[in-house]
């Protein structure tokens, strides 16, 4: 196994930047770099160290070195990281020297994969790695940390294991019974059966709020000028972003800013008034407008309570009817006019920007078309696509050995459903090969042949 090396921290400059090296090479590098032979870390202390440039009495830098000795590392390899200061000049030259010792630039998530590899974590946890440094608000991260932790894992094992006794007797059937599995065992295995198909399917079923965790929505606010939207835009950022006046037209180009609610990660863009424009700068912004409208996952369609609704209300109101919108009828603060019969059709929510009355409404009529529970207070959900086509390939799997049961068929044809199945679930935390699948069925029932 080669040795590598990459930057760990972000680049730019910072107070440190951490260097990491992982490989067997990783402790004669950081003799080479610190000009000390004789150099013999301790693993987890932390030592400072000189570091010397290439060929020359040049100080490079001041750094603390950490060595973390195999197996007892995260990738289960000798690693080592350098933490100095944290110039990009430095964080470079220190990059190629250790190059020219002898190690190669790491790929992305190598350190992970070697980790995965080393057998110190399985797949879903490596992803949730990923997630983890990738999430967007808090409920995103707690959801990465349950999968670190094997959650996911540990939710899948029931299952695999009642599709192995399954599969185990059906199996054994096939080597031993000349005639189809009795009753009482046929009546069992679809029980088993149905129970595994039920916790498959209620763990796909958490993809719709998971997904939403972890790739949020992109929320447009929408109207004529002077309704409020750039006020709704502020309450709902909860910081005054936006310019908000009496002047109508005031937002002349799309604002976008990201917000959290419950937990769910939304990109919400204010954008400029649409009416006719008045002149090329407010023109574009209502370009601007309309690309925001077609990208939007949802739009608030912003109206004025206390006014009659104007031809420019019913304007936006028709281009947004085709497209998934809620009605904010704002600044409720105020005397309300009566609203026409036409709009009850639309979903409504009744707000005012002014005293952030309603806003809770407004969050729960955000979240509501996508199916979103709580995320904050959810169990584990399922957030990767690649669990979720996982777990519906196995589902259908299952589905189609229950049909072929019911149809009494054979047992060899019943098995190739489930030997997927378990291999889909299995690839979910990139455990199960056929091979890992047979050894496990002959060392659970001693066949004896
Ligand atoms: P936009 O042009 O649609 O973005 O509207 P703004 O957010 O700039 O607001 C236009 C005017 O309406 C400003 O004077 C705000 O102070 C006022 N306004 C906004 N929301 C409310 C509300 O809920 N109640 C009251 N009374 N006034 C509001």
């Amino acid at each position: 196994m080669d040795t590598i090396v990459a930057v760990a921290t972000p680049p730019g400059r910072s107070a440190i930047g951490v260097i990491r090296l992982s490989g067997p090479r990783s402790v004669e590098i950081v003799r080479r770099l610190i000009r000390d032979e004789e150099f013999t870390p301790e693993p987890n202390r932390v030592v400072l160290k000189r570091i010397m440039a290439w060929n020359s009495e040049e100080i490079l830098d001041y750094a603390l070195v950490s060595f973390f000795a195999r197996p007892h590392s995260f990738t289960g390899e000798d690693m080592v990281e350098i933490s100095c200061h944290g110039s990009p000049v430095i964080l470079r030259r220190l990059l190629d020297l250790i190059q020219n010792f002898d190690a190669r630039l790491a790929g992305p998530g190598e350190f992970t994969m070697r980790a995965c590899k080393n057998g110190k974590m399985n797949l879903s946890q490596a992803e949730a790695i990923r997630d983890l440094i990738n999430a967007q608000t808090n409920a995103a991260a707690q959801q990465a940390t349950r999968q670190l932790k094997g959650e996911l894992s540990s939710a899948l094992q029931p299952c695999k294991q009642e599709l192995i006794r399954v599969i185990v007797r059906l199996e054994s059937a096939l080597e031993f019974v000349e005639d189809d599995l009795p009753e009482v065992q046929l009546a069992e295995t679809k029980d088993q059966l149905t129970g595994v198909l039920g916790l498959v399917k209620d763990l796909a079923l958490t993809y719709a709020t998971g997904h939403l965790l972890r790739e949020g929505l992109k929320v447009a606010l929408v109207g004529r000028p002077n309704v409020g939207k750039s006020s709704v835009f502020n309450r709902l950022l909860r910081s005054d972003r936006a310019i908000v006046t009496e002047v109508p037209g005031t937002t002349r180009d799309s604002l976008t800013e990201r917000i959290s609610l419950q937990g769910i990660p939304v990109s919400l863009t204010d954008t400029a008034g649409i009416r006719k424009a008045g002149d090329r700068i407010e023109e574009i912004g209502v370009e601007r407008t309309h690309r925001a409208m077609a990208d939007a996952d949802l739009l608030l369609v912003v109206i004025d309570g206390s006014t009659e609704i104007l031809g420019e209300d019913v304007a936006v109101l028709s281009q947004a009817r085709q497209l998934a919108h809620v009605v904010v009828v704002n600044k409720c603060d105020l005397p309300q006019v009566r609203l026409d019969e036409e709009l009850s059709k639309h979903k409504m929510v009744h707000i005012s920007a002014l005293t952030g009355q309603g806003l809770d409404h407004l969050s729960t009529a955000i979240l509501e078309p996508f199916g979103s529970v709580d995320s904050e207070t959810a169990g584990l959900l399922v957030t990767d696509s690649r669990h979720y086509d996982l777990l519906r390939r196995a589902q259908s799997s299952l589905e189609e050995s229950m049909e072929l049961l019911d149809q009494s068929a054979s047992e060899e044809l019943v098995l190739v459903g489930l030997h997927n199945a378990l291999k889909f679930l299995g690839e979910i935390t990139g455990e199960t090969t056929a091979e890992d699948i047979l050894t496990k069925i002959f060392s659970t029932f001693c066949i004896g042949k």
